[in-house]
């Protein structure tokens, strides 16, 4: 046990803490995270990784990856190979304990089997909405399916007879004898097999028959031996089957289900039937999108992993339901890349000078540090020449109150540097501005001088040393802080943010003519970016991860 676990206390720690104080299950703690492999995981998932994953940590026993792969309509290999890639991308391993429920479907049929010998399974043949409406409303209750007294022998053959593929897809199904007047729908005689042709992707055609979800999942828990089964809020009704599985089976050292709150994040949807709509429609790129909430996404906007377990960790776990401003995980990325970001500066508006006063033939290199603090990052070399490009919103041709930065007749200091005036406006045809005039001070340049201050430091890139650059400023997907929160009959889509994606075509220094893909980065004054392409792997294009502040706010108001 690590000393982080006696700090950190929430609900379901302290259930296992009592758990092994009584010695319960010998002291054992084993714990699952198991995702159905029909997506991307989402940022929800993150929260579910941290705590099954952290409690196998901090109570030094096992956490399981588990597929619960019982549905092979919309399970795909694609996903069971991004799961794992993201898992371990946030920092997490499973070691040995890689499974899939498919890997017990014998296990969970001779339960089934059992079930039908203990007099509490029967097959069924009724449709699906024959048996919607026998299994009445609220308040009333439902009516036994006409099946439901069928001898054991009868239900055995029939059951064989459906794993054997004598009957149509829909036909029958194997169903559990609760109580078909109990409060809680699912113990109204839940389905617990059904007949499917689909292949599956582990075991082909092999069945066609499959457990549902409630039933596979109780019997993979016990089966692998988990101790506390860990899921979220909208299971809570679930439990009575799973522990009346369970119970009727007559596993000996049962698994408990504890669920806590779901994860959601404001502006972020975490419905994977939703992020799977968003991809098919083609609204984004792909489940990697970097707008996408999955982890894909995270990665390729160039968020680092820590900042996720940073605001899993934040958030802790709770009983309630439990939304989390995204400025919160905005916070937590820019903390964790405050420090390990190198500080590169990149043009992306570009705006032509030329210092006069500076010999056409005269190249300088200045060198100057990767990180203000962080002096074992090391510097980099930047070029220094007549012909420069300057941010364009960083001249004003008429400057407002409290503009700072370049104006005609004005000086600024370019960041590591000389002090410029611009002298001199050159515009097109049309009157735009297309250049400017400007002269350095020598003195400025000049370390054994007294330095003057001025008040603007603006960045900047020398016009043919410097490396083209695409810049992707990827903002939030959704402009409403619940996207999925529509009127009826309205789709959750037009909530979308029309300006979720900005593509401009700047220039960065030198530098990044070496930097990897992969590298993230801080452009001063511009945001976090992480590099999406490299210069010599095709060409520079950077991701935005993160702005430096909360300039959204803003934004909106100038709108
Ligand atoms: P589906 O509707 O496809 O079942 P799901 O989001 O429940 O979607 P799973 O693959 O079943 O997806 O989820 C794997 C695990 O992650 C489950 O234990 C689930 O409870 C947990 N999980 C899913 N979404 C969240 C969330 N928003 N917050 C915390 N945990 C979550
Ligand atoms: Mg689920």
């Amino acid at each position: 046990m690590s000393g982080e676990m006696v700090q950190k206390s929430d609900f379901i720690r302290q259930i296992i803490q009592e758990d092994r104080q009584n010695g319960k299950r010998g002291g054992r703690v084993q714990t699952r995270f198991p995702p159905e492999p029909n997506g991307f995981l989402h940022i929800g998932h993150a929260k579910s990784i941290c705590l099954n994953f952290g409690l196998g940590r901090d109570f030094d026993g096992p956490c399981f990856l588990r597929f619960d792969d019982t549905n092979p309509a919309t399970e795909e290999e694609i996903f069971i190979r991004s799961i794992q890639e993201d898992v371990k991308w946030l920092g997490f391993d499973w070691g040995v304990n890689l499974r899939y429920a498919s890997d017990y479907f014998e296990q969970i049929y001779q339960g089934a089997e059992k079930l039908i010998t203990l007099g509490k399974a029967f097959v069924c043949d009724l449709s699906s909405d024959q048996m919607r409406e026998l299994r009445g409303v609220p308040g009333t209750p439902g009516v036994n399916s006409p099946h439901r007294e069928r001898s054991v022998e009868e239900n055995l053959d029939l059951f064989r007879r459906m794993r054997a593929g004598e009957f149509a897809d829909g036909s029958h199904t194997l169903r559990a004898k609760i109580d078909m007047a109990s409060p809680n729908f699912n113990l109204r005689d839940p389905v617990l097999y059904r007949i499917k042709r689909d292949p599956h992707p582990r075991t082909g055609t092999t069945w066609v028959i499959y457990p549902m979800y409630d039933y596979a999942h109780a019997l993979s828990d016990a089966i692998e031996g988990t101790t506390h089964s860990i899921c979220t809020l909208e299971f809570e009704d679930h439990r009575p089957l799973y522990d009346w599985c369970l119970e009727t089976l007559g596993f000996g050292e049962r698994p408990q289900q504890i669920e806590f709150a779901r994860l959601e994040v404001t502006y972020l949807l975490t419905s994977k039937r939703k992020l799977k709509e968003l991809v098919e429609t083609k609204v984004v790129s792909g489940w990697s999108d970097p707008r996408m909430p999955t982890l894909a996404g995270f990665r390729r906007r160039g968020v680092p992993p820590e900042a996720l377990r940073d605001l899993c960790e934040r958030v802790g776990v709770a009983k309630n339901a439990q939304s989390v401003e995204i400025e919160l995980l905005d916070h937590c990325i820019r903390e964790s890349l405050d420090s390990q970001a190198a500080r590169v500066l990149v043009v992306q508006k570009p705006l032509r000078i030329t210092l006069t006063n500076w010999p056409a033939e005269e190249l300088r290199w200045i060198e100057a540090p990767l990180h203000p603090t962080k002096t074992e990052m090391g510097t980099r070399k930047m070029a220094l020449a007549r012909e420069l490009v300057i941010e364009e919103s960083d001249f004003m041709l008429e400057p407002a109150k409290k503009f700072f930065r370049l104006a005609p007749g004005k000086e600024v200091r370019l960041r590591y540097g000389p002090i410029i005036r611009c002298d001199e406006v050159e515009k097109n045809e049309a009157g735009e501005v297309v250049g400017l005039k400007c002269t350095f001070d020598p003195d400025s340049l000049d370390p054994s001088k007294e330095q003057r201050k001025v008040k603007g430091v603006i960045h900047w890139v020398a016009r043919d040393h410097g490396v083209a650059c695409e810049v992707r400023n990827y903002d939030r997907l959704f402009a409403a802080p619940n996207p999925a929160n529509v009127e009826e009959g309205e789709d959750y889509r037009k909530n979308l943010n029309p300006k979720s994606l900005e593509v401009l075509t700047g220039l960065a220094e030198a530098h990044l003519g070496g930097v990897a893909e992969g590298v993230r980065l801080q452009f001063e004054r511009m945001g976090y970016y992480v590099i999406e392409q490299s210069a010599n792997g095709g060409g520079l294009i950077v991701n935005r991860t993160v702005t430096l502040r909360d300039s959204w706010a803003k934004e909106v108001a100038k709108d």
